[in-house]
């Protein structure tokens, strides 16, 4: 038997031992859910217990955050931290952890990233700040590897403050970044705009003809990390797909690029080992499922129907479908949360580095979300926002294609409208509208992304799919095409 199916039996056993399922009844997370079931949940055991029981998605989590008290909602007395996703619906997410669940959090990411480098790295670390989850990762990464003996040096920054650190990184040059492809993109650019500027300030500081001709020679010849940084070797990347990023990383960082998985709702991460073929994912907190494809399409055609799931522990090389995550948290259990995201399993034999869980890519989604990488904004929300009653005209139809301007995704908005007033107002109305919707003002501000001007359109014709439904949000093949700078 392969250690990663001696894994899922003990995990099976798990489940009883703790009274996962049981336990989490009680939370107004999946009480009502449940309850429909008519399933008799104190007799509930092992993974036949686990798959009699209904998926949730973020969107249970938002309506029983909203409907309910904290004191409903957890299952531990405490809480050590609230965590939040970007949140694509505009509200939040606010996932509770207890210490313990952030104790054993982070210790999957030091032991895989002392799978690669040594104690002698430094790591810079480009993220948010909290309350997101990538905010603790810096500090959590010191704790952990130096609890496992081998303490690794980090440099973090948010992204706004990358410019303010630069004169630490020029200095304290970093060996590994750790953060999301298309703002290690963005730093590329900084690092071309800045050191030209910063040669040149320190030629005038130390009177160095050397530096100034360096100075001026950095205007003529375009500098890229990798003239700065020479000592990196490796870049860790999660947050969104790395694979349209992964070349032009590789070419402007001098560096070997590796996928990784991670996500706030909890346990289990993913990662990309010297293979480059797919994430493993060890899940030693987690039981990882996976819906196949045929199985989406009898939901697609009947919301009734509850699909099949099969266990990671048991999927087959080639099969594709969406991933469903079940955790031992403290605080809040995720028990199936379907993740939304489409996956494929690449291989399910031992690999190479020794790993032998089935290797999984990310190919897609499988919600209707309009997906710009580390932004996720919701159809929904874009929908409403369009549909509202404005002077300058009305929106029959609406079509959003995602493609890409360089590297960062461009959104072309097309508009069939049931009448217009007047075309520069109502193009005006409708980007106000959008403006409104923090998460895309935040994007749009910090150029994440690019909208294309509003094109108004006498006949759309939406691809239709399922059940006569029609798909408001398409992308140009250009989106996953291998980024060039
Ligand atoms: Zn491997």
């Amino acid at each position: 038997m392969s250690q990663y199916q001696e894994l899922y039996n003990a995990h099976e056993k798990r489940i009883d031992d703790t009274e996962l399922l049981q336990k989490a009844y009680k939370s107004a997370l999946y009480h009502n859910k449940w309850k429909e079931t008519k399933v008799d949940i104190s007799k509930l055991k092992g993974y036949k217990g686990l798959k009699s029981l209904p998926f949730i998605s973020a969107d249970d989590l938002r309506i029983t955050w909203e409907n309910n008290t904290v004191e409903d909602i957890i299952l531990t007395e405490t809480v050590g931290f609230w965590y939040t996703t970007s949140g694509s619906m505009g509200n939040k997410k606010w996932i509770p952890w207890t210490f313990n669940d952030y104790k054993i959090a982070g210790i999957g990411l030091a032991k895989t990233l002392l799978k690669f480098v040594s104690a002698k790295a430094r790591v810079l670390s480009i993220v948010l700040p909290p309350p997101f989850i990538s905010g603790i990762a810096p500090f959590k990464l010191l704790q952990n590897t130096g609890d496992l003996g081998y303490p690794i040096e980090v440099l973090a920054f948010t992204p706004e403050y990358v410019q303010d650190g630069f004169g630490l990184l020029m200095k304290r040059k970093p060996t590994v970044i750790l953060g999301t492809p298309s703002l290690a993109l963005r730093m590329a650019e900084e690092v071309a705009e800045n050191t030209p500027k910063i040669l040149k300030r320190q030629a005038e500081i130390q009177k160095s003809i050397k530096l100034r001709i360096a100075s001026i020679a950095t205007k003529i010849k375009k500098i890229y990390p990798k003239n700065i940084f020479k000592d990196m070797t490796h870049g860790f990347f999660g947050g969104e797909s790395l694979d349209p990023f992964r070349k032009a990383i590789e070419d402007k960082w001098g560096l070997e690029a590796f996928d990784l998985f991670a996500f706030t709702e909890g346990f289990s991460g993913g990662y990309e080992c010297q293979e480059h073929n797919g994430m493993h994912f060890p899940s030693e907190n987690a039981i990882m499922e996976i819906i196949p494809e045929k199985e989406l399409e009898k939901e697609a055609n009947d919301p009734e129907y509850v699909p099949e799931a099969v266990l990671f522990s048991e999927a087959e090389k080639g099969m594709t479908g969406e991933m469903v995550i079940t955790d031992f948290k403290e605080a809040l259990p995720m028990i199936r949360y379907r993740v939304r995201d489409s996956i494929k399993i690449v291989s399910s034999d031992e690999c190479s580095c020794g790993e032998d869980g089935p290797k999984v890519k990310i190919i897609g989604r499988t919600d209707s979300i309009i997906n710009l990488g580390i932004i996720r904004l919701s159809a929904i929300i874009f929908d409403q926002l369009l549909r509202k009653e404005f002077n300058s005209g009305k929106v029959n139809l609406w079509e959003v294609l995602v493609t890409r301007e360089n590297f960062r995704p461009k959104i072309i908005l097309s508009v069939e409208p049931e009448f217009v007033k007047n075309e520069e107002d109502f193009k005006k109305d409708l980007y106000d509208s959008l403006y409104s919707f923090d998460l895309f003002q935040r994007g749009l501000d910090n150029d994440l992304f690019i909208l294309d001007e509003i094109k108004l359109v006498n006949k759309l014709k939406l691809e239709i799919y399922g059940q006569g439904k029609s798909r408001t949000v398409r992308y140009h093949p250009d989106f996953y095409k291998e980024v060039k700078i």
